[in-house]
């Protein structure tokens, strides 16, 4: 992954006058070969300043409870926002590592960064809780066909559950609203497609229009995968190109995609989660043409499978209270990073 290439720095290797300013008319004989020694030697520093970082990120999947297992997919943890404890974040302080080269991002004699408060002001964000804890209720009503423009699909699904029976519904309101307050703490405007307060839904075809309607700079549809044992970690689901019906996508595929980085490097750095190792090469990103909330989206969303319910070591982290605190703050980092990006 290139995560450690989507922070710009202060520097650009690539621009040789950068340092120096403009050539100067008289200089002495000896002064040339000196500057064109640090003109080597100033970008090389630089270059292996940033592969120390990028080698140093690495090592800090390991804090969420020891049974992370072999660390497989290391992508989006070596980015160079990684030298925060993952357990910094559980305070829910909303920071994030991108702030730190970033405006507004201040640094405290304890090395945590203070989010300006209100820098998300004027910001609308959309949180589409997956699925609905009583879904299952209304099956006909759930399994109404629905026009998604490429397709017609299933209005809405369960979803899945662990084997203990948490289900992944509970699951994506209990991250909306811990998600919810970190973003309002920062200014963000922020609504939820469902609260548990309707009876079953919304459809997806709604889903994606609540976040059209309410002109939504940054969509996030949280779900957590079921799939086989040992299929574990996170992937982004980003929309493809898509062009029929009541589906274009053509304009909000690149900064969904930018979304979507921002969110699996976060979400890896605070969480300690591998990306997956069963779907997305080890990268975390994934991109689909088939789905109703992103075909139908005309603004920047992305779908992200927090961890595969139905494997006993994602479920643990997925049940625990503490782990999707730290999920939370991973996509609202990831939000924030894109938003402030974008503004
Ligand atoms: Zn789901």
């Amino acid at each position: 992954m290139s995560y450690a290439g989507s922070n710009p720095g202060p520097f650009d290797p690539s621009d040789p006058s950068a340092p120096f300013g403009p050539p100067q008319p008289r200089r002495s004989p000896l002064r040339r070969p000196l500057t064109v020694a640090l003109a080597v030697l100033v970008p090389g520093a630089l270059l292996g300043w940033l592969a120390f970082e990028a080698l140093a990120g690495t090592g800090t999947g390991t804090g969420t409870g020891g049974d992370s297992g072999p660390d497989r997919g290391a992508g989006p943890a070596a980015s160079s926002s990684t030298l925060r404890s993952p357990t910094d974040s559980a305070t829910g302080d909303g920071t994030t590592g991108d702030e730190k080269q970033g405006v507004g991002g201040k640094q405290d004699a304890g090395g945590t960064v203070s989010t300006a408060p209100a820098s998300l002001k004027g910001k609308v964000v959309v949180i589409d809780p997956g699925h609905n804890p009583t879904n299952f209720e209304h099956t006909a009503d759930i399994n109404r066909k629905v026009d998604i423009g490429t397709n017609w699909k299933e209005c809405d699904t369960t979803g899945t559950s662990t084997n203990s029976d948490y289900s992944e519904a509970k699951f994506t309101l209990d991250v909306a609203h811990r998600l919810r307050t970190l973003l309002q703490q920062q200014g963000a405007t922020v609504k939820l497609t469902q609260d548990g307060d309707r009876p079953y839904g919304p459809c997806v075809d709604e889903r994606a229009r609540i976040g059209n309607a309410a002109h939504a700079d940054a969509v996030v549809s949280i779900h957590a995968d079921g799939s086989a044992a040992g299929n574990r970690g996170f992937h982004v689901i980003m929309p493809g190109e898509v062009h029929e019906g009541a589906a274009d996508t053509r304009a909000v595929v690149a900064p969904s995609k930018d979304l979507g980085k921002l969110i699996a490097g976060n979400f890896a750095r605070t969480t300690g989660s591998s990306p997956s190792n069963y779907i997305g090469d080890g990268s975390g990103l994934v991109t689909r043409t088939d789905l109703g909330g992103l075909n139908l989206s005309t603004v920047p969303k992305v779908f992200i499978e927090c961890g595969n319910m139905r494997d006993s070591k994602d479920a643990a982290l997925l049940t625990s209270a503490t782990w999707r605190q730290k999920a939370a703050q991973g996509l609202s980092d990831g939000i924030a990073g894109f938003l402030k990006r974008s503004s």
